[in-house]
């Protein structure tokens, strides 16, 4: 093979693994946002459980304080039924009572239908818990890969471009600019390969002529049709 072609080769190779790195390395910090994005959300989730939970032990309670001053008014209102003197004073003060009474039969259903609630929040937490414990312990684990994989990426590109700038040495000025201003226009695709006898870039078939001389691998030519510097990939060979 044509020694520029082959260093053309090579370049297009090393560009594809830059660009892939580059755009790894970028993505890599968006994916550790959005894992702890989702964390704090279930973990704000699993918060506003607790808000709920708290909060109907705390009506709870006050429901049960109301008992409490209802049945001291009835207690209070049992002591002056002894020393009331009419019929109408005493029934006045059983009214009382019964009104009482069944304002506390209303607060205690409430209450009942609060515990049963709670029993229900409980469940929810304690579940919505335990998948918190699970996706926080795999959120950790993803985080840990992916800032490893971001350093180990970032070894490989300082590796690439070092051999990029190796390969750059070997071409000459007018090759190099011939392929940088390829890649430019054709968004980083400046080496095609020729499969089947069409240009892998723009699938266009060659001419006759045109695909003889590439199959040689002997010198620079570009596709006819998008400009994409040549070169031939034989087929494998049939087993
Ligand atoms: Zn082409």
């Amino acid at each position: 093979m044509n020694v520029d072609l082959k260093n053309l080769v090579e370049l297009q190779q090393l560009d594809d693994t830059i660009r892939s790195l580059e755009a790894e390395i970028q993505s890599l910090p968006r994916k550790i946002a959005a894992i702890e994005s989702q964390l704090t959300e279930h973990i704000a989730s699993v918060e506003a459980d607790k808000k709920k939970i708290a909060d109907n032990q705390k009506s709870r309670r006050k429901r049960e304080g109301d008992i409490t001053v209802l049945r001291e008014k009835i207690s209070k209102h049992k002591d002056q039924m002894l020393e009331v003197r009419t019929n109408e004073q005493y029934r006045a003060l059983q009214h009382e009572i019964d009104f009482h009474e069944a304002a506390i039969q209303k607060i205690e259903d409430e209450i009942l239908t609060e515990m049963i609630e709670s029993e229900s929040l409980e469940r929810q937490l304690r579940s919505s818990e335990k998948n918190l414990r699970e996706e926080r312990a795999r959120a950790d684990i993803e985080i840990r890969d992916a800032r490893e994989r971001k350093q180990q990426d970032e070894e490989k590109l300082k590796e690439a471009r070092s051999q990029r700038q190796q390969v750059c040495s070997l071409l000459s000025e007018q090759i190099y600019s011939s392929y940088e201003r390829i890649s430019a226009a054709r968004r980083g695709r400046a080496v095609a390969a020729v499969v089947n006898g069409a240009c892998e870039a723009c699938h266009v078939r060659l001419r006759p002529q045109a695909y003889n001389d590439v199959q040689a691998n002997e010198q620079i030519l570009n596709c006819e049709s998008c400009g994409c510097i040549l070169v031939y990939v034989a087929p494998p060979v049939a087993q």
